[in-house]
């Protein structure tokens, strides 16, 4: 009757364990049958299993086994047994019991090894946090960085190593590294359109045709302008806490992009287009859905990365240059000095000049390109980028204020756009 809690196989390996340790004991006085006799109290050791150990024992200690188990032993076979050398074999339960207790301190050996190298991974990473909690990190060189951090080969030093701390992040924006110019400028940026931002929403209904349309189709502007700037800001910010981290801020970069775009055409469609409704609605709604899908785009992960560069530098222009039908458009209807004079298209031009040349720039490297490692911390081409980004901003905001100083001085009369 099978009633053992151990397997068959179990048991084998067991037995063979067993009888290995012993060869290496040498035959401790541990054949003792108390463990025995306890075991088949309990019931774990059946006769079944004893019949399995008997020829294992046979072979290696002749005068245990010639006594039989199932019978009792006489003293003396009993002594002769405490000193056979194979004598843990000897009994079924010390078998099992030997096999259970070095499985056990095998176990607790390896979980205190895997323990130990958990606490110290963990030493590591906390001290490694400690130092970049208290700001304590250094510049590293662009071939010391991960893959997920090398964008720009043209920049040879002066990089953040990766920090994986938001407050580390946050505090490497007052300290010099590559990432400090990018930064700033469009931190700046950002604070300037929030303040006219501010002041526009401040002015009078006095100043207006129709307040709250034209308040609105400026804060779509504003609001491209400020969320594009923010979002730039915080991924040069935080892309060097961890590849997951600058992965997403990267997305939310260029969508930044897209949103600043399309909220440019905005009030710019609305003033040009001021009595003329459908094409208001169509060019409004094209940029619309342009610019949703450049955000989709974004969203791929390769997109961000220093391959897709180009890529990305002529889908925003692509974006940008959609509004040369409008553009078009408007110099049909106006005739060319009624669009300049009045249509804006002037500012407008010098708009897209600042941010297409910016967006060249970009895409080929320069000027670092000519000067390896001598832009490292000033005059990069994306720094460049954030400035004429910038600058394209207030000349926009310069053409849509005329465009609504000359909507202000018509009344709501459809002179401008009709020839
Ligand atoms: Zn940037």
């Amino acid at each position: 009757m099978a009633f053992s809690l151990v397997d068959d196989s179990a048991l084998d390996q067991s037995l063979q364990d067993a009888t290995n340790q012993t060869d290496m004991k040498q035959g401790k006085n541990r054949c003792t049958s108390m463990y025995d006799t306890q075991l088949h109290n309990l019931g774990y050791i059946s006769s079944e299993d004893e019949e399995e150990v008997e020829p294992l024992l046979s072979t290696s200690c002749p005068n245990l086994t010639a006594t039989g188990r199932s019978s009792s032993p006489s003293n003396l076979e009993e002594s002769e047994a405490l000193h056979c050398p194979l004598a843990a074999a000897t009994s079924s339960s010390n078998v099992v019991q030997d096999s259970v207790h070095h499985a056990m301190s095998y176990v607790e050996e390896s979980m205190q090894t895997a323990k130990e190298s958990l606490q110290n991974a963990f030493e590591s990473v906390d001290r490694f946090a400690h130092k970049v909690w208290d700001g304590r990190w250094r510049v590293v060189s662009h071939f010391q960085l991960p893959d997920w951090q090398r964008d720009n080969e043209f920049l040879h030093h002066w990089h953040r190593p990766p920090m994986p701390s938001f407050r580390a992040c946050f505090g490497s924006v007052f300290r010099l590294h590559s990432e400090t110019g990018n930064i700033w400028t469009h931190l700046i940026g950002f604070i300037m359109f929030i303040g006219i931002c501010i002041y526009f929403q401040c002015l009078p209904g006095k100043y207006f045709v129709i307040e709250w349309q034209e308040k609105t189709v400026f804060t779509m502007f504003f609001l491209g302008a400020i969320l594009c700037l923010c979002f730039s800001t915080l991924f040069h910010t935080v892309g060097c806490h961890s590849e997951r981290v600058y992965r997403i801020f990267g997305k939310l970069d260029y969508s930044g992009i897209a949103l600043m775009i399309m909220g440019s055409f905005v009030p710019w469609i609305y003033y040009s287009f001021y009595c003329d409704t459908e094409p208001k609605i169509i060019y409004m709604t094209s940029v619309c859905v342009l610019g949703v899908l450049c955000i989709v785009i974004s969203q791929w992960d390769k997109f961000s990365t220093a391959r897709f560069r180009r890529v990305r530098a002529v889908l925003f222009a692509a974006l940008g240059l959609s509004g040369i039908v409008p553009c078009i458009h408007t110099i049909i209807r106006m005739g060319f000095m009624q669009a300049v004079n009045y249509g804006q298209v002037g500012w407008l031009s010098l708009m897209a000049f600042l941010y297409l040349f910016g967006a060249f720039l970009y895409a080929q490297r320069i000027p670092e390109k000519y000067f390896p490692g001598k832009c490292d911390l000033w005059f990069q081409s994306h720094q460049i980028f954030h400035i004429l980004v910038v600058l394209a901003a207030v000349v926009h905001f310069h053409g849509i204020s005329n465009l609504q100083h000359y909507r202000f001085q018509f009344g709501d009369q459809c002179v401008i756009t009709q020839q």
